[in-house]
Parts: structure tokens; sequence; C-alpha cells
């Protein structure tokens, strides 16, 4: 090897073909693309000419669609590269399974649960964007990576931004964390607006350009609801710890407040690419082309109070915390099948936050999770339970 070379790092993409999948594509090329990284395997789910032209372009290993019906599909896109071929949950594990030192975790809702805890096990470093994958399976999760030996990398922008100001050898004097929110598109709705708004309404979210569910899940504040619980499991604190305050600029991403006063937060323009970077050249910096803040052009910083009756997805997600056990996934397994119904035309905007309520009261006695089997039964009984109350 020529002096100074540099080790290639070998990283994997779970959920390649999403927002967050395409902006770390794009930040691992503005970081030398090929020259230092060696893509394991990348997956996706329906968009297969977008899946087969990464895989082509960054040269993967291999290539997985989620959904089996469309292996020949993508194989014959592939036709010729090659690079291997898989479909459906074992492809997703077999990609996970790659000796990638590096994970990161972008399948969207709790289908990326399995695959990410499979990284987790064989000690990958994970860079989480599933939230859902602390929601549901919580301190569970939280042993599989401790057990695994890998690190976990926050790249949610809010729990990026803790991250990044947490002062670990000053655990004992955090007071609490501020998780800012923007608010969505409907901050200044009444209820009587918000109850006709359609999914394509929903999804226009005012700063951050991202999928499509979680868009939604701003515009209710459900993806805040989420957060909170993120937080909790993260960085290991109560329920009172975790605020939330409404900052319709998007500017700071969050906040940790100090024994003494102090108050740390982390600013940016609201760009993934960020927290994706910080999560990929952690412990250092990388130099990313992200727009620069001008606080004279920016002029002010606006802070409201979240307005739970009309965003009730927060007091769930504080019943969910302060219940403990399996909550957090009967919430979020509720939550993405009234979500689902929602997409479809099938129930009005605000009876998400609703039929979510209405699952917690009916299974509120569910004992808490021992094994993560237990975590994916109370998420199957969440989603029967919800869409039973879906008509
Ligand atoms: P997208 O919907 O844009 O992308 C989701 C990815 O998951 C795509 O690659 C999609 O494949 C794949 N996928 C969809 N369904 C399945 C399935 N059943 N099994 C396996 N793969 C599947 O989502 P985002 O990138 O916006 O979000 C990804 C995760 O990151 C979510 O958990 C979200 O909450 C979190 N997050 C996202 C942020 C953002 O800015 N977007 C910010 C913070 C967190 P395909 O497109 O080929 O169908």
């Amino acid at each position: 090897m020529a002096s100074g070379a540099q080790i290639k790092r070998r990283l994997t993409i779970l959920g390649s073909t999403g927002s967050i999948g395409t902006n770390t594509l794009d930040v691992v090329e503005r970081l030398g693309g090929r020259e230092r990284f060696d893509i394991a395997a990348l997956t996706g789910n329906g968009n297969i000419p977008l899946l087969a032209e990464q895989a082509r372009r960054v040269g993967a290993e291999l290539a997985v669609t989620a959904d089996e019906h469309r292996y020949g599909e993508l194989k014959s896109a592939l036709e010729g590269s090659g690079i291997e071929v898989a479909a459906g949950r074992s492809g997703l594990i077999e990609a996970a399974e790659r000796d990638a030192g590096w994970v990161m975790a972008a399948i969207v809702g709790n289908a990326g649960l399995q695959p990410t805890l499979a990284a987790a096990r064989r000690g990958a470093d994970i860079a989480l964007a599933n939230k859902e994958c602390l929601v549901s399976a919580g301190s569970l999760f939280i042993e599989a990576v401790a057990k695994g030996g890998g690190r976990l990398l926050p790249v949610d922008s809010e729990h990026n931004a803790i991250f990044q100001v947490l002062e670990n050898d000053q655990r004992h004097a955090v007071e609490r964390i501020i998780l800012t929110a923007s608010g969505g598109p409907f901050r200044t709705k009444s209820l009587e607006e918000m109850r006709h708004v359609t999914a394509d309404i929903a999804r226009a979210h005012p700063n951050w350009s991202m999928g499509l569910k979680i868009s939604i899940d701003s515009a209710s504040m459900f993806n805040k609801a989420l957060e909170m619980i993120e937080a909790r499991h993260l960085f290991r604190l109560r329920p009172d710890q975790i605020e939330v305050i409404v900052h319709p600029q998007s500017v700071i991403h969050s906040m940790v407040g100090y024994s003494d006063g102090s108050v740390l937060a982390q600013l940016g323009c609201p760009d993934m690419r960020t927290a994706i970077g910080y999560a990929l050249s952690y412990p250092k910096r990388c130099e990313l082309p992200i727009e620069r803040l001008d606080f004279a052009r920016l002029a002010r910083l606006d802070f409201e109070a979240p307005d739970e009756a009309r965003f009730p997805a927060l007091k769930l997600a504080r019943r969910a915390m302060q219940a403990g056990g399996i909550q957090g996934a009967v919430l979020n397994g509720a939550k993405e099948t009234a979500l689902e119904a929602f997409i479809k035309g099938r129930i009005g905007f605000l009876a998400m936050a609703e039929i979510v309520e209405r699952v917690m009261d009916r299974l509120s006695d569910l004992p808490a999770a021992v094994t993560m089997d237990d975590v994916f039964a109370a998420d199957e009984k969440a989603r029967q339970t919800a869409a039973g109350l879906i008509h």
C-alpha cells in the first residue's frame, strides 16, 4: 500500500432510496466516495430503478429490495454488473449482517427494527435515523447495541444536536433536554381547519425536506412524540426531563439544560446532511457544503409552548413514557396503522390521534417486554386493534 493511503471504511445503507438514504449517499460522495468508502450493501423497497442506479454508481456488493415480488426486476436491472441481489426480509437481514463497520438505519417505520437489530448484534456502529427502533424496543435495543459492542450515533436532527452538546463527563448535571419542534404546516391552524386536511396538504413541511410518512407525522406532531420516547432511551432520562418547545425557524435543533442554569444548543440550517456527516465522521467533524447560518439575515428566533389540545400526540407520548414497559411499541404500531389509513384517505387527520389513544386504552395492561418477540407481538396487537377501529 502506498504510504499515506487511507484504509477504506465499509458502509451499509438500509433504506438507501429514501430521503435519508439519498442524503447519506450524497454525504458519502462528498467525503471521498469510492476513494474512501466501500459500500457493502444498499437496500430499498419499491423504487427499483433508483436502487439499481445507486448500486451501480457506488459499486455496492449487494443490493436488496424488501419486496420479494420485485426480485426479478432488481436482478435484471443489475444484469452484468456483478452486484449480488437479494429480496425480502431475509435479504434485509443478509444486508445488515454483511461485515460493514458503519450502518445507516434509514428504513421507515417498524420494518427497520429487525435489520437494524441484526447490524447492532454483530457490533456495527449504528447511525440511527429509524427512531422506531428505540420507540418500540427501547432499552432492549440499547442493550443489543451495548452487547454487540458498536456505537449508537443519533441521526435524527434533534438527537444529533443533543449528542453534539451533551458533555459526557457532566451527565450528572443534566437537568433537562429541550427538543425543538417546527410546529409543522398546521402550527397556527384550528382543530376545525385540521379536521379536513388531506395527506397532500399535511406532507408539505415548512422547513425540512423528508419522506412522506415523517412529513405527515411532523404535521400531527407524532414525529415529536416518537422523538420524546427516542430521547428518553437514547440519553437515559426520566420523562419529566424531556421538554418540547415550538421553534418555527428550525435553526436551533435542540438544547441541553444544566444544573448551573446554562443551556447548550446546536444550531444550523435545516439540512439532514449535517447530522449524517457528523455520524459518519464522528468523533471528528467533516467538511460539507451546507448553507451557513447568516444571523443578520435571520434577525430573530421565535419560540412558543406546544398546544397539546390541538396536538394530542405529545400527551400520548408522555403517557407511554410514564407507563413504560411496552407502551412505546403500542403507540407506534397504532400510529403506523392510523397513518397508513390517513394516507389512503380512509380516516381524517384528527382521527389518527384518537385511534392511537383508544388502542393505548385497550392495551394498557400488556406486560413489559422481556424479549424482542414481546415487542413484535405488542406491535402486531396494536396494529390489529387499530385496524379494528378503522371502518
Ligand atoms: P423515506 O420514506 O423517504 O424512505 C424510506 C426508506 O425505507 C426507502 O428506502 C424505502 O424504500 C424503504 N422502505 C419502505 N418501506 C419498507 C419496508 N417495508 N421494508 C424495508 N424498507 C422499506 O423515509 P425517510 O428517509 O424520510 O425516513 C427514514 C427514517 O428516518 C424514518 O424512520 C424517519 O422517521 C427517520 N428520519 C427521517 C428524517 C428525514 O429528514 N427524512 C429526519 C429524521 C429521522 P423505497 O423508497 O424503495 O420504497
